[in-house]
C-alpha cells in the first residue's frame, strides 16, 4: 500500500509547494516496468531507495511482448566474445547516417557509445546473462551498416521456477493474452530480460514494486519535480521523491484520443503496445512543463489481420508480394518492417493508398500465408475466410475480383514480378538487395515466383510496436522544458522520451536498448545528484 491508512481520501490540493501531507517517500520513483526496470535496478544498486509503480496488473510492458527482446548495443561484451570486429565509431557513423540531424547528435552519441558500458555493468551481476542473435541493420546500404548482424544482443532464457511467484506476474507472451495459450515454463526474449531484472531488483531490500498503480501527476515546487501522485485502490497517493522521478511508461499507442490529438496514423486496436501505455505519465510530464517532440511517430510494421479485426506486427515472409487497392506492388516486401510500415503511412498520407493491402501468394506452401512470424499466432484458416480476410481462386483475375482490385493490373504485376524472380533482380523495389532482405532465406534471394495455382490473397493493415514521440531529454535522460533547460528531478526513457532515432528505426533492438540505456543513465545521474557530485 502506498497511501497511508490514516488518511481517509485522496489529496485535496496539489500545487506548487502545496502538498502538506505525503503518503510515502522514496529517493526515486520509476513509472513503468519495461525498460524502466533497468533504471530501478541501477538506482537500487547505487544505493538509492526505489519505488517502481506499474499501471497494470503485470510487469514488463511491451518489452515483455518481444519474442526476441533484442538490444542494439554495438561492441558490447557479448558481441566481443563472439568475435565481432565492429567499432563504436563505425556504429555511430551508421546510426548518424540513418537518423541524420533530426535528433541532437550528442544524444545519438550517448546511445551508441553507452550500450557497451551498460552490458558490462549488468554482467557484473550474476542475474544477467547475454547472448548474440545476429540481426542485420535496417539500412543496409548506408556506410558502416553491420550486415552480419553483430550489433544485436539478447538475454539468455530464464527458467520460470528461478523467479518463483514473480514469474506469474510478467506480461506476455502475446498468445497467452490474446489467444489464451498456456504460459511457457521458460522465459525467453523480452520476458527473460524482465524476469532477470525483477530477480536482480528484488535482491535489494530498499526497492518496492507496485502493480495496478499508475502515476497520474507530478508534484512540482520551485525546485522542480519533488513528488508524484500514484493511484492505487481508487485512492490518490502522494509520494515524495527525494531525488527524482523516472517516467519510463511506454508510449501512448493505446490511447485513441492522444493518437488523434498528435496525428499518429493507424488505430489503437492495431498497436502491439502493452495495454497500460495510455500516455498518462507523458501527460504528467507535459503538465510539469516538459517539451515534446516526434509526437506523430511510431515504430511501424505491416499488420497481419486476424479474425478479431486486429492487425498484428508481422515479419519473415517466405513468399508472396504486397499489392495495393489497384493491384500494384508498392514496396520491397522483404525489407525491414518499419520501412514497410512507413511506406504505407506515406502512401496513405499522399492519397495513393487505402487499407487494406493484400499479400498475393500461390499454393506452393498451401493456403496459409507465407508469414512465419505473425507475433500473434494464426487461428483456424476457416475463420479468416469467413471474416473475408483470406481469398482463394484458380486464376489471378478471379482472385482480383474476390478482393476488389483491377484484374489486368494484378495479372501484369504478378507477371512482372515473376520475370524479376527469373532474372534475380527486382527492378522496381530492389527486393533482396540488402542483407536484412535475405535474413529469412538463408542469404539467398527472398523472391519466390507466384505461378502455382490456386492463388491466394491475405488482408493486411498498418500496425505499430508503440509510439516514439515524447518528452525531450538531454544525454542524462533529464527532461527539458520548453526553453531547453532540465526540469530538476524529472527523467524520461523509452517510448515516454522523444526517440533518439527520430523518424527512423536504424536497427532491431533499438527501442528496448534505448529504454534500458536512458533509464540506466537517469539512475546514474540521480545517484550522482544524491551523492552531491
Ligand atoms: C512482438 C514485439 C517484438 C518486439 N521486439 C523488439 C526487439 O526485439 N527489440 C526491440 O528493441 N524492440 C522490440 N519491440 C519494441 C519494444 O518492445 C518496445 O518499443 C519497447 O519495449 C518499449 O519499452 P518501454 O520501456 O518504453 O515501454 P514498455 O515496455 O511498454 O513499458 C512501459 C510500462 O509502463 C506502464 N505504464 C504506462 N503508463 C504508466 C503510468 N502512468 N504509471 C505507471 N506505469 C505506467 C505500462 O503498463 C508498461 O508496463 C517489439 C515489440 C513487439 C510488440
Amino acid at each position: 500500500m502506498l497511501c497511508s491508512d490514516s488518511r481517509d481520501g485522496g489529496i485535496d490540493v496539489i500545487h506548487s509547494e502545496g502538498v502538506t501531507t505525503w503518503d510515502d517517500e522514496t529517493d526515486v520513483i520509476v513509472a513503468g516496468s519495461g525498460g524502466g526496470l533497468v533504471g530501478a535496478y541501477t538506482a537500487a544498486r547505487e544505493g538509492l531507495s526505489v519505488m517502481v509503480v506499474e499501471a497494470t496488473d503485470e510487469f514488463g510492458g511491451t518489452t515483455a511482448y518481444s519474442g526476441g527482446g533484442g538490444m542494439w548495443f554495438p561492441c558490447n561484451p557479448a558481441l566481443q566474445r563472439a568475435g565481432s570486429d565492429d567499432t563504436l565509431d563505425a556504429a555511430f557513423a551508421y546510426f548518424h547516417a540513418a537518423v541524420g540531424d533530426r535528433t541532437p547528435v550528442e544524444l545519438q552519441r550517448t546511445y551508441v557509445y553507452g550500450g557497451t558500458d551498460l552490458i558490462t555493468y549488468l554482467e557484473q551481476d550474476a542475474h544477467f546473462e547475454f547472448d548474440v542473435l545476429p540481426w542485420p541493420d535496417y539500412y543496409g546500404r548506408l556506410p558502416h551498416a553491420r550486415l552480419d548482424g553483430l550489433r544485436h544482443t539478447v538475454s539468455k532464457p530464464l527458467p520460470a521456477e528461478r523467479l518463483g511467484e514473480l514469474a506469474q506476474r510478467i506480461r506476455g507472451p502475446l498468445d497467452r493474452e490474446r489467444l489464451g495459450a498456456p504460459t511457457p515454463k521458460c522465459l525467453v526474449g523480452g520476458r527473460a530480460l524482465i524476469g532477470r531484472l525483477l530477480s536482480a531488483i528484488t535482491a535489494y531490500p530498499h526497492v518496492s514494486l507496485h502493480l495496478n498503480s499508475p502515476l497520474v501527476e507530478l508534484v512540482t515546487s520551485n525546485d522542480g519535480v519533488v513528488g508524484a501522485v500514484v493511484e492505487q485502490h481508487g485512492r490518490r497517493c502522494a509520494i515524495r521523491t527525494r531525488v527524482g522521478a523516472l517516467l519510463a511508461a511506454g508510449g501512448f499507442e493505446n490511447s485513441p484520443a492522444l493518437r488523434r490529438r498528435f496525428g499518429v496514423p493507424g488505430d489503437a486496436t492495431d498497436t502491439m503496445g502493452a495495454p497500460g501505455n495510455l500516455g498518462l505519465a507523458l501527460e504528467a510530464g507535459m503538465a510539469a512543463g516538459a517539451a515534446i517532440d516526434l509526437m506523430d511517430q511510431a515504430w511501424w510494421s505491416p499488420g497481419f489481420t486476424h479474425p478479431d479485426g486486429r492487425s498484428a506486427f508481422s515479419l519473415w515472409f517466405t513468399g508472396g508480394i504486397f499489392v495495393n487497392q489497384d493491384g500494384k506492388r508498392f514496396v520491397n516486401e522483404s525489407g525491414p518492417y518499419d520501412r514497410i510500415g512507413k511506406t504505407v503511412v506515406d502512401q496513405i498520407a499522399c492519397g495513393a493508398m487505402t487499407l487494406p493491402f493484400w499479400m498475393i501468394y500461390d499454393d506452393r506452401e498451401g493456403r496459409v500465408p507465407p508469414v512465419k512470424a505473425t507475433n500473434v499466432s494464426m487461428v483456424e484458416p476457416e475463420r479468416y475466410v469467413e471474416a473475408g480476410l483470406w481469398h482463394t481462386a484458380d486464376t489471378l483475375p478471379e482472385l482480383a475480383a474476390g478482393i476488389g482490385v483491377d484484374a489486368e493490373n494484378l495479372v501484369s504485376t504478378v507477371k512482372r514480378f515473376n520475370e524479376f524472380v527469373a532474372a534475380g533482380v527486382d527492378e522496381d523495389f530492389g527486393r533482396g538487395e540488402e542483407a536484412y532482405d535475405r535474413v529469412f532465406s538463408g542469404g539467398q534471394s527472398p523472391m519466390v515466383p507466384i505461378d502455382t495455382p490456386p492463388y491466394h490473397a491475405a488482408s493486411f493493415g498498418l500496425s505499430d510496436l508503440g509510439t516514439k514521440g515524447g518528452l525531450v531529454t538531454d544525454s542524462h535522460a533529464r527532461v527539458l522544458d520548453t526553453d531547453g533547460n532540465p526540469i530538476d528531478g524529472l527523467y524520461a526513457a523509452g517510448n515516454t522520451m522523444a526517440a533518439v532515432t527520430g523518424t527512423v528505426y536504424p536497427g532491431g533492438g533499438i527501442p528496448i536498448g534505448a529504454s534500458m540505456l536512458f533509464s540506466h543513465l537517469a539512475a546514474l545521474d540521480m545517484a550522482a545528484k544524491r551523492a552531491g557530485r
